[in-house]
């Protein structure tokens, strides 16, 4: 069968993009790949995977129509940063300071899953829930035995794109030895609406602020940790697993929010560095499928969404005799995120292997960088603005 475009990934990024596609007038959009089953929840319960969601990913949201939609009680409003390195380094960046209200939003995977779900529902988007098997030449077949074809293929299926690999198209990656794991905790002390970090020798620990429940203060943790380390933490009991965490995450936190424990279970992401062209023939990626980052930035999501909006508005404002995949509509989309995706691979990149050098004289030099940044109001509102964007 023939469509106009077919997003193949139903992620966040793939429902997002086709979505924006349809609700901007592309016409015969079809989404194809399994939708995310989601777990019940309840006021006391979260899911396991939260985003730092930026003030352009809630603004292309808004304009996609899901935003509105999320339970405002699930989301929390980041107010400030405290960001600690591996000695005596400390910067403290507050909204305030650059005129802001806030910094960011921590939402639920869950969440924006859900109303997207219900978006592309309610707005009659067609949705394939089989999975790519095999591609050629704008041809594809399905798991399930469909033959689909489309002037335009958006993979947005992933780090492990088949799209992309049927396709032919390079993905450089490097692996970074480390594992992002990933836990919600609860926790002595309010986290009064800040977000933490701290550049440690065993890996960078973020602490997100997430919504109080009955069983206290909530925060949910991202640590890259090396993956030996991870693996061994991974494998432990439930009852183990939670003293060693308690443990060390006193020692790593300095008591910054009293006790911290274990809620739930831990989750493991193996991370890398990774960038692929972002465009073939009739075949455009976004998301991870274009590329990757060190989480410690929480931006990947984020470029993932400036992707899909990218993508969106090459394709709805092209010239009406330009078919939807014309390579002239590619090469504007590529250009537009050419400069965003360098940018974050190379400061988040950058950061981890600054924070991984452990001869003198680098970590007095970071350390002491920090505190001066700390002390230089014009950069730290230039921060403040660049982290909120
Ligand atoms: C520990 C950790 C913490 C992070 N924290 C943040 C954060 O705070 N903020 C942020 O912005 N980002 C964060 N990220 C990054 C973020 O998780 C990813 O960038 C984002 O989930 C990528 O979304 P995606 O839709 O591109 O891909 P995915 O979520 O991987 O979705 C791919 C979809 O494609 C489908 N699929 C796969 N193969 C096929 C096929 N053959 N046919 C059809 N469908 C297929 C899959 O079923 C899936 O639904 C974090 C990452 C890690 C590892």
């Amino acid at each position: 069968m023939k469509h106009g475009t077919i997003v193949c990934g139903a992620g966040i990024v793939g429902m997002a993009t086709a979505l924006g596609l349809a609700r901007n007038g592309v016409k015969d959009v079809m989404l194809l790949g399994p939708a995310t089953k989601l777990p019940a929840i309840d006021r006391n319960t979260f899911h396991p995977r939260v985003y730092a969601i930026s003030a352009a990913s809630e603004a292309f949201l808004s304009t996609i129509g899901v935003w509105s939609l999320m339970n405002a009680e699930r989301i929390t409003r980041v107010e400030a940063m405290e960001i600690k390195g591996d000695a005596f380094g400390a910067l403290y960046l507050r909204a305030w300071q650059a005129a802001q209200t806030s910094m960011t939003w921590i939402v639920e995977s869950g969440e924006i899953e859900r109303v997207l779900q219900q978006a592309l529902k309610v707005y009659g988007v067609s949705w394939s829930s089989d999975t790519l098997e095999s591609f050629a030449n704008g041809h594809g077949r399905t798991k399930g035995g469909q033959e689909i074809e489309a002037d335009l293929w958006v993979a947005a299926d992933g780090a492990h794109s088949t799209l992309r690999g049927l396709v032919g198209l390079k993905y450089d990656q490097t692996d970074y030895d480390a594992v992002g794991v990933v836990g919600h905790l609860t926790a002595e002390f309010s986290h009064q609406a800040t977000a933490f970090q701290w550049f440690r020798p065993e890996g960078v620990l973020g602490v997100l602020p997430m919504p109080d429940t009955d069983d206290g203060h909530q925060v949910s943790m991202v640590w890259s940790l090396k993956t030996a380390y991870a693996q061994t933490l991974l494998a432990m009991s439930p009852e183990r697993q939670g003293t060693e965490l308690t443990e060390s995450l006193a020692k790593a936190t300095r008591g910054r929010l009293g006790q911290l424990t274990l809620r739930g279970s831990l989750q493991g992401f193996p991370l890398a560095v990774a960038s692929s062209p972002m465009i073939g023939d009739k075949v455009a990626l976004v998301g991870d499928a274009a590329h990757r980052v060190h989480p410690l930035a929480g931006q990947g999501l984020n470029l993932g969404l400036g992707d899909a909006q990218a993508l969106v508005r090459s394709v709805s404002a092209r010239e009406s005799f330009l078919p939807v995949g014309d390579p002239t509509v590619l090469r504007r989309y590529r250009r537009a995120r050419a400069q965003d995706v360098w940018e974050m691979r190379v400061v988040t990149d950058g950061l981890k292997r600054l924070f991984d050098q452990t001869l003198p004289p680098v970590p007095w030099l970071r350390n002491a960088g920090m505190s001066l940044v700390d002390r230089v109001p014009l950069i730290k509102r230039l921060m403040i603005e660049a982290a909120s964007r």
